[in-house]
């Protein structure tokens, strides 16, 4: 699904460049539950960014489902993720002035499907994160747990293949920071495919694989021991 060949990405500042990222190769094959970890500054986000399509390498090659994307313009990148990629985030995004249906309605609004099936995936994504009984609330009434479902509610709604995730507990205490790794862990276990970026030892052996950034570079890219 994810094909990295030698990715490097160089931020500019001023006359100051830095490389966020240095020739990184990457493979991530549909399914697949893979954590993102390493010290700030390694190039976590970085590579996220890569991965969703909001940013385009400095150089090397990366395919999205077979497609070359290094060659595509703001726009084709822009059709490309709409549909496919979710983004969950630390901070929630939610917007407050509208309710929880309508802010995970945003996710469909300039997608294909018609108004009434739209409604109708609405209250069947909310249903699946056990939020029904929230559908008329505004995001400020929740939790922070709730509020960040309802965020993972917006990133699936479309039904993406890959769902990115970068520090997706960071705003939550502990009891709901697990509610949604548990949450992740079962999108997973039904079929879509996920990157999470995490500082957390803990939540990292909750993916399948992890692989471990350093100064940009792939430290360490391991898979889970099979438990017996
Ligand atoms: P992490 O997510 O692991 O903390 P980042 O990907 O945010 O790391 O950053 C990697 C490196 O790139 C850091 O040295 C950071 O300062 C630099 N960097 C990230 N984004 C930008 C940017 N937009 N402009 C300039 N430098 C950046």
């Amino acid at each position: 699904m994810i094909e990295l060949k030698a990715v490097s990405k160089r931020h500019r500042a001023g006359d100051i460049e830095t490389t966020a990222l240095d020739a990184i190769d990457l493979h991530i094959e549909a399914g697949e539950y893979v954590a993102i970890t390493g010290p700030s500054g390694c190039g976590k986000s970085t590579l996220l960014g890569l991965l969703g399509l909001l940013d385009l390498p400095s150089s090397g090659q990366y395919r999205l489902l077979g497609e070359d994307v290094t060659a595509l313009r703001p726009r084709e990148l822009a059709a490309l993720r709409r549909g496919r990629i979710g983004f969950v985030f630390q901070s929630f995004n939610l917007v407050d002035e509208m309710s929880v249906a309508d802010n995970v309605q945003l996710a469909l609004r300039y997608g294909p499907m018609p108004e009434q099936a739209q409604r109708q995936r609405v209250a069947e994504v909310l249903g699946r994160l056990g939020l029904s009984h929230r559908a008329a609330h505004h995001p400020s009434q929740l939790s922070g747990g709730q509020q960040q479902r309802v965020a993972i509610a917006r990133a699936i709604a479309a039904r993406p293949a890959l769902l990115l995730a970068d520090e997706p507990t960071g705003n939550l205490d502990s009891g709901h920071g697990q509610e949604v790794m548990q949450l992740l862990r079962e999108l997973n276990d039904e079929g879509t495919t996920l990157v999470m970026v995490t500082h957390s030892a803990e939540h990292a052996a909750l993916a399948s694989r992890t692989v471990r950034l350093l100064d940009g570079r792939v430290l360490v890219d391991a898979c889970a021991e099979v438990a017996a």
